[in-house]
């Protein structure tokens, strides 16, 4: 037998198995300290009535003879590839339904894209970014280049002026930073793969927060996206379905890809359950308008922590049409994200820990419940005049 060599080039510290660490270590030794994680990318609202009503009367199919159901399609039911399509109008994007496939989650489906390409081949990814890409990428042996997402850039990377890719990631609106591409700076991207001959693998994860005018919330809304890209969009975030799983991909049919992808999920996929795909049906049908106040209700926490973020001059992105604010605190991420634990029992997560160009720069997010978020905001506060009085003397400075 011989093991999968790219393990072993896999970073040793996954980021949130090592924020983990340090939150255990810390209540091992202050056992009766009341921690608050604004670092949790989970959701924390419970499901919809909505949501629910959908899952039993999907339940109450599957005990009736006309209503079971076995194996499904692999690329999804069409009651819910037909719901997705009709999403999509409304930012004015055409689909076939037979450009969509549910899948049992954004991350999976982005994860197992990578059996459509050889291992030779270049990958251009973003810096910082949702660690995942990167993860999956060395594991299929691939050549990973990076394109810098910094201030300067608004944390948007854009293509680079010389070199050229055959897979490029783009994740807007972005985790970790909350940046949003415009329709007009994704065309920069979708010429540059053109020229390239390269495919975009475009995560559209957070689409349902966008709130901007001008943000495209699907990268089909750019001309010449339907020669060149892929989209990647997940229930988890806009409906609460992190634990529910189920997302989608959005493959163009004059992309071979589209075929590939269709004949990869027959020999290693049987389909997401019937239960699931009605929920997710029902969360973009019937129970819209409560999809929507979830949304509403994680951006108006993130309201609250870019409302602090300016009381207290602290530099930021995203937090508009994203549920993560992207904060400057100057110093290394890792002494931040410590000093954030121990002093006001916080828990953040280090820029570092998403690339990079990450460090220096801390991800909070919208996630946590309402009363939470104000009371962690307000130890923010104190914690903040502190620390600038101390970052010069105990930390190292980016
Ligand atoms: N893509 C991005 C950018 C994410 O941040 C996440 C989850 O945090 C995912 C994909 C995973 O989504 P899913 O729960 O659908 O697997």
């Amino acid at each position: 037998m011989k093991l999968n060599r790219n393990f072993k080039n896999l970073k040793d510290n996954y980021l949130f198995a090592e924020i983990d660490r340090r939150v255990k270590a810390y209540t091992a030794e202050f056992p009766q300290s009341d921690i608050i994680s604004l670092g949790i990318g989970d959701v924390t609202l419970p499901l919809s009535a909505k949501t629910i009503d959908a899952c039993k009367s999907a339940a109450v199919d599957m005990s009736t003879r006309g209503g079971f159901r076995g194996y499904g399609p692999y690329d999804g039911y069409p009651f819910l590839k037909n719901a997705i399509v009709d999403y999509y109008k409304q930012h004015k994007v055409e689909l076939h339904a037979d450009e969509v496939f549910v899948t049992d989650g954004a991350k999976n489906g982005i994860g197992n894209f990578l059996d459509l390409f050889d291992a030779d081949n270049t990958v251009l990814i973003p810096d910082p970014v949702y660690p995942a890409y990167v993860d999956a990428n060395v594991l299929a042996g691939h050549k990973i280049i990076y394109a810098d997402a910094t201030k300067e850039n608004g944390f948007l990377a854009m293509p680079p002026k010389r070199g050229k890719a055959d897979i490029i990631y783009l994740c807007s609106p972005n985790n970790p930073t909350g940046a949003a591409y415009t329709a007009e700076q994704l065309k920069a991207w979708v010429d540059f793969a053109l020229d390239c001959g390269a495919v975009i693998l475009y995560d559209a994860a957070y689409e349902a927060f966008i709130e901007t005018k001008g943000i495209a919330h699907s990268i089909f809304e750019v001309s010449g996206a339907r020669e060149c890209a892929v989209e990647f969009c997940s229930f988890s975030k806009m409906s609460g379905f992190t634990g529910v799983r189920c997302g989608w991909i959005v493959i163009p049919m004059e992309s071979p890809l589209n075929r590939m992808w269709l004949h990869r999920q027959a020999i290693k996929f049987n389909g997401t359950s019937y239960v699931v795909q009605r929920m997710a049906e029902s969360a973009l049908r019937g129970g819209y308008e409560d999809t929507k106040k979830m949304v509403a209700a994680y951006k108006a926490n993130a309201k609250l922590i870019t409302a602090k973020l300016d009381a207290l001059g602290i530099e930021y992105v995203g937090g508009v049409n994203a549920p993560y604010v992207w904060f400057y605190c100057g110093v290394d991420s890792w002494e931040f994200f410590d000093y954030l634990l121990k002093r006001a029992r916080i828990v953040c997560t280090p820029g570092s820990g998403f690339g990079n160009n990450g460090n220096g720069w801390i991800r909070l997010t919208a996630f946590n419940t309402e009363e939470r978020t104000r009371e962690a905001l307000i130890r923010f506060e104190s914690f903040w005049k502190d620390f600038r009085t101390v970052a010069d003397k105990k930390f190292t400075r980016v």
